[in-house]
């Protein structure tokens, strides 16, 4: 069965039809800037050539009916008609405790999808306009909702409770989530898979480092703690986030710099991170690493405070499961950074962790990337968030 896996920004919109069976990515694309001027479609055929398209899109609809009319074009579509579409998967990205697993999006669904929107403000209600765009050009096709959050609903009270009045969390539900769930799932199966042993017997220790990071402890096949919190703030240092900080410093800002919650709100989304950190060098890992090997203070300084925030969390996992058998390592930077994984790996030598330093270099592969001899395995997962909703759409529909 085909399916339409779309993640739908508030001005964006990805996508990419896959074949559930076979696993194959038999098209994808993007559009961009939605409803601003300048509104752009790229696609990419499986084997064939990415084209670009500047062409106005007023919203996610005629974005969605884009989408579809070059999946079925006479010359670069990759399907007859709609009908080969058997169903599509959207990324959404908060469930709040109502979604442990994905489901099939029914009215009532969709419903208690909206009531989860304060709680991210600003991904849910750009994640219910795609799917309200699909559903009117594809009416018959069933939808799935697969969530960021869902994976880590098996996190036990003690992991998930903040240390604040507990009304908080009866009245507002104020408690930690975590995010990247859908690839926290995949990379973790996908080691246990790799390492040829059973999921459900195994303690380990996903960190999905990107722009967004976070990392996650799955025993016997179940989250039990993640760094996100009640929003994708908490936890590792990111590209522009700062991560845990002591609260009590947004006081002491407001004060000094005669600043607004927003406004604080604002920095530490976006101006914090590495790129704070290195003076606003930059927020993409590709040149902090660039800057840490020139010697640059700002990015060794920026490279080093983020290593360390990673050692300190798989040292507390490690601890939260009672040991660990497998640490893997995902996205942009996890999947593509030999340096972090060597900077966090010389850390780890008290869990009996050697790195095999040739293997470390690979790109692209499920690896091990340990020495044989080594107690704990280290791996590589390329993640593939995508697939895991194919799969799981597939699986609700069929
Ligand atoms: P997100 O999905 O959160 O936007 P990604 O998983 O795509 O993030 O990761 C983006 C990050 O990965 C960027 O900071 C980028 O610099 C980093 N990255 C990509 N390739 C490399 C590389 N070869 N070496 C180090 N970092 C890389």
């Amino acid at each position: 069965m085909n399916i339409l896996v779309v993640n739908c920004g508030s001005s964006s919109l990805k996508f990419q039809l896959i074949n559930a069976e076979t696993e194959d990515c038999i098209a994808k694309g993007l559009c961009e800037r939605i409803g601003i001027e300048g509104s752009m479609i790229s696609y990419t055929p499986a084997g064939g050539e990415k084209e670009k398209t500047v062409t106005p899109m007023n919203d996610h609809t005629e974005a969605i009916r884009l989408v579809l009319e070059a999946l079925t074009n006479e010359k670069t579509g990759v399907v007859k008609s709609l009908d080969e579409i058997g169903a599509v998967g959207h990324r959404i990205v908060h469930g709040g405790e109502k979604f442990a697993e994905a489901t099939i999006i029914t009215d009532e669904v969709l419903k208690a999808i909206e009531e989860c929107n304060e709680l991210a403000p600003l991904h849910n209600p750009a994640n219910l306009i795609g799917i309200n765009a699909c559903k009117k050009l594809m009416p018959n096709t069933p939808m799935v909702a697969v969530f960021d959050t869902a994976f880590h609903q098996t996190m036990p009270e003690e992991a998930y409770l903040y240390g604040l009045p507990y009304d908080y969390y009866r009245n507002y539900k104020i408690r930690r989530y975590g995010f990247h769930g859908t690839s926290h799932a995949y990379v973790s199966k996908r080691a246990s898979e790799v390492l040829g042993e059973k999921y459900e017997d195994l303690k380990i220790i996903v960190c999905h480092l990107g722009n967004g990071a976070s990392i996650s402890a799955v025993k016997n096949g179940k989250c039990v703690d993640t760094t996100m919190g009640l929003t994708p703030l908490e936890g590792l240092i990111m590209g522009t986030r700062s991560g845990d900080i002591d609260p009590a410093i947004i006081e002491f800002i407001a004060h000094k710099e005669n600043k607004s919650i927003d406004e604080i709100m604002n920095v530490l989304n976006k101006k914090s991170g590495v790129l704070g950190l290195s003076d606003n060098l930059s927020s993409d890992f590709r040149d902090i690493e660039d800057g840490y090997f020139a010697g640059q203070e700002n990015a060794v300084r920026a490279m080093n405070v983020f290593v360390y925030r990673v050692i300190k969390y798989i040292g507390a996992y490690i601890a939260a499961m009672n040991g660990v058998d497998a640490i893997c390592f995902t996205a942009g930077v996890g999947e593509n950074g030999p340096l972090v994984r060597t900077l966090v790996c010389k850390n780890l030598e008290y869990m009996g962790i050697t790195l095999d330093e040739e293997l470390n270099q690979k790109r692209g592969l499920d690896l091990v990337i340990t020495t044989p001899e080594s107690k704990t395995k280290v791996l590589v997962i390329p993640t593939n968030e995508e697939l895991m909703i194919a799969k799981q759409t597939a699986q609700l529909v069929k």
